[in-house]
């Protein structure tokens, strides 16, 4: 199987889309940070189904990074990611490096209201205006049809779905489901920080968050449905729970029972910090 094209500057991609759009082509781009799983792949799997090209960007955002966090060990391995890339089919790999998307004089921040408020921004107060700038620049970039966007990192999918519709950005965003391994803990690019006896705890995560969707689609109260949650990842063995909270599913409101709700948490085990959310069953 033969590995995709790479292409590392925006003149490059460029040229490469648009003699696609000259033949009529419908375009798709899964933007990642590399270290692909399945979860990744998953994403180019429905960007084939949407689309007749598939671009993967694989770049490590300097700007959604704080200072304090893991910038400098995110795990990188281009090899491995363009023979996974050729497995999954996908046409192109774009793979800018900082100064690329960055050049010196860089002065502009994209910073998106609404579903950016709490949750992540809590915690990571910066992290989403870096991920909006990047987005926004790799939409404009690659120009796509369809972008597609994991569920796994919901609250961004919500952000990135606000900016595109503030922005009239002219490009169709796509939720995916979440890929878990078979104890239900979510693919991340991350896990691999984690050894086996905190792999064994970050697989309680998706099952306490399950447990309390389902006691709060059967009516139990929410703040002790929430509270038990947030006990049951520290008796599991996780160190400090983030937050675990229920939130409207297109606003990230606070829930309340009448809307479709999801339960979205993030802890930490050790130096590493996990994320998780799960939908509010519905009768
Ligand atoms: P990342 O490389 O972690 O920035 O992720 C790139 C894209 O893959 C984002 O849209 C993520 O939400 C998505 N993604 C990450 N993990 C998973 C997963 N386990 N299942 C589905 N999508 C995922």
């Amino acid at each position: 199987m033969s590995r995709p094209d790479v292409v590392d500057s925006v003149a490059a991609l460029r040229a490469r889309i648009s003699d696609w759009r000259r033949d009529g082509l419908r375009i798709a781009l899964v933007p990642t940070m590399g270290a692909l799983h399945d979860g990744h792949l998953s994403l180019i799997k429905i960007a084939l189904e949407r689309a007749d090209r598939c671009v993967v960007s694989i770049f490590v955002n300097p700007t959604q990074f704080a200072p304090s966090e893991d910038l400098d060990k995110y795990p990188r391995q281009l090899a491995r990611d363009l023979d996974m890339l050729a497995t999954a089919k996908a046409d192109l790999a774009f793979t800018p490096d900082v100064s690329e998307m960055y050049p010196a004089g860089f002065a502009t921040r994209i910073s998106v209201g609404g579903p950016s408020a709490g949750l992540e921004t809590d915690f990571r107060p910066t992290f989403f205006d870096g991920v909006a700038t990047v987005v926004a620049k790799l939409l404009l970039q690659a120009a796509p049809d369809v972008a597609i966007f994991g569920e796994k990192d919901y609250q961004q999918l919500c952000v990135v779905r606000q900016l595109c519709r503030d922005l009239d950005l002219p490009v169709e965003i796509i939720g995916a489901p979440t890929i878990r391994d078979a104890h239900g803990l979510a693919m991340s690019s991350r896990n691999v920080y984690l050894h086996e006896a905190e792999l064994r705890i970050a697989r309680q995560l998706n099952l306490i968050l399950r447990k309390a969707a389902a006691a709060l689609a059967a009516g139990a109260g929410q703040e002790e449905t929430i509270a038990d949650a947030s006990r049951a990842l520290i008796a599991a063995g996780f160190q400090k729970v983030d937050y675990v909270k229920a939130r409207e599913s297109l606003t990230l409101t606070p829930w309340r029972h009448d809307r479709a709700g999801r339960v979205l948490a993030a802890a930490w085990l050790g130096k590493t910090r996990l994320i998780d959310n799960v939908e509010v069953p519905t009768a």
